[in-house]
């Protein structure tokens, strides 16, 4: 059996203790780190991401702004409120929530975000700096993976760890951070022949692909630590689900994660987290 990891105790765990953190830098500082964050267009999902980052940020005494910008809103007039907010010197943090409008050049966005500010990590800058192991913004949802495998005391020097799911802001940065902590890491993606073969050979399996319960219990091995980034919608039940087919994986794997309440609580941790390293770094400029 494995150990369900709870995500929204670990976040509430990291939110005290970063309330407390907030506290200290508003006392030294005059004034509490402030998040702004951009929503374009009314889509659900979106929504109530912000909502939840906003209220996340309201636990740990992070001022917040969310900017509401219609679907119609044009890439300069977007490239001009974040030129704004990067400019602005009473804003530390600034988030773009994705997804963009097909008609906005998610790229351009990305960049036109000050490195500084950017905690999200998606600035080309500190994507370099995450693959040349310099000091950036690390990705949210990459490093709640990593805490997750850190408070749930998985040894991860050594270990074979498989990464299924490639993308910019989760499978790749993943890797990468489990490469930095001296695990042999193997990415697997859509091209990839004989899948179960790749994760039975996994120690630790972080899945990122957006397909429902794609990974199941006979793909993995005993005592494997199982990661499940996914966020999907059962097509039958209509309620949401993992990547991992949870019924058939749990019994075999030493941790687990599920969803909801696995990643997801952590990534907007990670989130305020950020938001707060990026102020005290730009008080200390
Ligand atoms: P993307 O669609 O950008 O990437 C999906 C990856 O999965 C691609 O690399 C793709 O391979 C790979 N893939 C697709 N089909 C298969 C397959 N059959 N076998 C193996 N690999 C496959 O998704 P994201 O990385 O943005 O997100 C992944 C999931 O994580 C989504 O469900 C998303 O909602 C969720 N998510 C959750 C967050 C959270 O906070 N909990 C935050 C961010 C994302 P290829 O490159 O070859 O196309």
């Amino acid at each position: 059996m494995g150990v369900v990891i709870n995500g929204n105790e670990l976040s509430t765990a990291m939110r005290e203790q970063l309330k407390e953190r907030v506290e200290r830098l508003k006392a030294q500082y005059g004034r509490a780190p402030h998040l702004a964050v951009i929503l374009v267009g009314e889509d659900a999902g979106s929504v109530s991401y912000v909502t939840g980052k906003a209220r996340a940020a309201e636990q740990v005494g992070i001022d917040n702004t969310t900017i509401r910008l219609s679907e119609n809103v044009s890439e300069s007039e977007l490239l001009e409120h974040i030129e704004r907010l990067n400019e602005n010197d009473g804003i530390d943090g600034i988030l773009v929530q994705l997804p963009l409008p097909k008609t906005i050049d998610a790229d351009r966005i990305a960049a036109s975000v000050a490195p500084e500010k950017d905690v999200d990590g998606i600035n080309p800058l500190n994507i370099a700096a995450l693959w040349q192991d310099r000091e950036g913004i690390r990705p949210c949802t990459p490093k709640g993976v990593m805490d997750i495998l850190h408070s749930a005391g998985i040894r991860i020097e050594g270990k074979r760890a498989v990464v299924v799911g490639r993308s910019d802001i989760v499978g790749l940065p993943v890797a990468k951070l489990l490469l930095n902590e001296n695990a042999t890491v193997t990415i697997a993606h859509s091209r990839t022949r004989d899948l179960a073969e790749i994760t039975r050979s996994a120690e630790i399996l972080v899945v990122a692909v957006g397909r429902a319960r794609i990974v199941t219990g006979d793909m993995i091995s005993e005592g494997t630590a199982v990661i499940d980034v996914g966020v999907n919608r059962d097509k039958e039940t209509g309620k949401l689900c993992g990547d991992v087919d949870f019924v058939s994986v749990e019994p075999k794997a030493s941790i687990i994660t599920p969803v909801p309440g696995g990643v997801g609580p952590m990534t907007i941790t990670e989130l305020m987290w950020n938001t707060a390293e990026c102020f005290e770094k730009r008080m200390n400029r």
